[in-house]
């Protein structure tokens, strides 16, 4: 025994469980499981890295001013209320470092994202779960859960693992409604997949209480690279740089976001490619007899049964060589989340649980 111990709420921590990557004694598989873009990184992404390797002797750029700007100019947003970080995970990382301490609370909903959990944990706070509605985020219940303690709310929209999607309308009710002591932080991981919306920028530039989160890892494919961003009020950008280390960013890290995000025509491919094959997909599984709320991000929900039906699709999955996820740890037990693969992906996986279905039913 020693006097060695953690902080409170450390030991409560569950480690993350990251999407599985291999199969044992399967060598051609394709990887569904971690919401990445089956096109890869852009090439002018690539290129950027390449060439930033002639510069690994130098310091990166501490304010991230080049990245910024390009973001800024693309999404149309304000380069001076933009804070990059290691991944969106960072930018949750620092709202609750900076906002959340024992005793405080942080609301985020029943099949919401690990890391909020996480975040807050690492913190001190506690972390204060909602019920939602159908699989839906309810704005009437988050309310309800509001206390004098309650520091931070935070929503992924479109969600992460159900792929439904709050509209504007709600979500700038649940803003106004907050009482002044509250942010609400919306996670825009996938924001870029569900059609004019803005994942929240313009609520963000508006309101002091609101930050917008955003991420090169899924619609840029860099999850690799480890980049992020948050949008707020100059007040909350001050404070979470404040806390941010000066180099958290790399420099072929920045320069592959920055080249990602000015090459507009190969993010139209792929937009337009997930569009149309997460229709397919998910009128593959109807037709298959497999429950699916229409998605409005880069994978699918596929609700099975029982649990025990969808342990075996996975099983039945993995021996054709798909890796999905188990969501079993965001209490949907019964399903398996499914990203939005290239063409032939799709068709694999839809015959696959096409066949698994007709034997279940024989
Ligand atoms: C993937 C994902 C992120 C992105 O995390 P990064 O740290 O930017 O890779 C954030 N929120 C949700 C809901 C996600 O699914």
């Amino acid at each position: 025994m020693t006097g060695i111990k953690p902080q409170p709420g450390i030991m409560d921590i569950a480690l993350y469980v990251g999407g599985k990557s291999t199969l044992e004694g399967v060598s051609d598989v394709i990887k569904l499981s971690s919401n990445e873009n089956p096109f890869g990184p852009s090439p002018k992404a690539q290129d950027a890295l390449v060439a930033a390797a002639r510069d690994l002797h130098r310091y990166p750029s501490t304010d991230h001013a080049s990245l910024r700007s390009a973001i800024a100019q693309v999404h149309g947003l304000q380069a001076e209320n933009i804070i990059c970080g290691v991944g969106s995970d960072e930018i949750i990382h620092f709202l609750c470092q900076a906002y959340v301490g024992a005793g405080d609370e942080v609301i985020h909903t029943e099949h919401g994202f690990a890391m909020y959990r996480i975040s807050t944990l690492a913190a001190g706070g506690t972390p204060v779960e909602v019920a939602e509605c159908d699989r839906r985020v309810d704005v009437d219940r988050i309310l309800a859960a509001v206390t004098p303690a309650t520091r931070l709310v935070f929503i992924a929209n479109p969600a992460n693992p159900t792929a439904t999607f709050v509209p504007m309308d709600e979500i700038t009710r649940l803003a106004e409604a907050l009482p002044d002591h509250v942010i609400l932080v919306l996670d825009g991981a996938y924001a870029e997949f569900e059609p004019g919306y803005d994942g929240g920028a313009q609520l963000a530039e508006t309101r002091a209480n609101v930050v917008m989160t955003r991420t090169f890892s899924k619609l840029y494919g860099l999850g690799g690279l480890r980049v992020g961003y948050g949008y707020a009020d100059r007040a909350i950008i001050d404070v979470l740089n404040r806390i941010r280390g000066p180099f958290n960013l790399s420099g072929p890290a920045l320069a592959a976001a920055e080249a990602a995000v000015l090459d507009h025509a190969f993010t139209e491919h792929c937009l337009a490619e997930n569009a149309r094959l997460r229709r397919w997909l998910r009128e593959a599984l109807l037709q298959a007899g497999v429950a699916c709320d229409e998605s409005h991000a880069n994978f699918v929900l596929a609700r099975f049964e029982t649990s025990d039906e969808a342990d075996a699709a996975n099983a039945h999955l993995q021996s054709l060589g798909l890796i999905v996820r188990q969501v079993g740890g965001y209490k949907l037990p019964a399903c398996l989340r499914i990203t939005v693969g290239d063409e032939t992906a799709c068709q694999r996986v839809a015959e696959a649980i096409t066949t698994f279905k007709k034997a279940q039913a024989a």
